[in-house]
């Protein structure tokens, strides 16, 4: 077979100081997004280690988890399931409070979104204080479903989010790691 090339994922993402508040990089991975080998090398990449792991439903994270949870789920033949800010989702909902790098909100989930022992891989496009994450890992767990793990484009270690979801029994990947 001829091998896959390999994507530097670090050089398609773009890094904007100062945004959406001073001390913040930003960044973005709508770059990564629009260009088509990065965007189909960065799926495969996420999607690899769960191959095998028996996932039935992708939940991503509002909003740029959707994009890439779709294109995961799609792959593993696994379901999705939207994790959202709150007031977008039309029937009963499960909400939980979080910080995040640069405020404070609140998320839901439909309550009728998984059945009890379903098996979800979680996926957002970055992990910083692992705020939000932990929020879907709580709402999710309210259902009752069991995480089999969470995926991310970018990983910023020194913020700790790693370690707060795995503290939590979440192990955790990403392709990308920003000191
Ligand atoms: P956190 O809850 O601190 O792990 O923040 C993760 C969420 O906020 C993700 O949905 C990211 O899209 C967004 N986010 C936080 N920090 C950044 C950053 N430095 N660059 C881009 N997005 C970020």
């Amino acid at each position: 077979a001829i091998p896959a090339p390999t994507i530097d994922f670090a050089a398609v993402i773009r890094t904007i100081p100062d945004y959406p508040k001073p001390g913040i990089m930003f960044r973005d991975v709508t770059s990564l997004l629009a260009d088509p080998a990065a965007f189909r090398a960065a799926v495969d990449a996420m999607v690899a280690p769960y191959a095998e792991m028996g996932v039935a439903m992708v939940a991503g994270i509002e909003a740029r988890g959707f994009i890439l949870g779709g294109a995961i789920s799609h792959q593993l033949a696994a379901g999705f399931v939207p994790i959202r800010k709150k007031g977008k989702l039309p029937l009963a909902t499960i909400r939980v409070a979080y910080s995040l790098e640069y405020g404070v909100d609140e998320m839901e989930v439909h309550r009728d979104a998984l059945t009890p022992g379903t098996r979800v891989l979680i996926t957002d496009d970055l992990i910083a204080t692992g705020g939000t994450a932990e929020a879907a890992v709580k709402l999710l767990r309210e259902l009752g479903a069991e995480i089999v793990g969470a995926c991310f484009v970018v990983d910023l270690p020194e913020v700790g989010g790693r370690q707060k979801l795995e503290a939590l029994g979440v192990p955790v990947k990403a392709l990308v790691a920003y000191q």
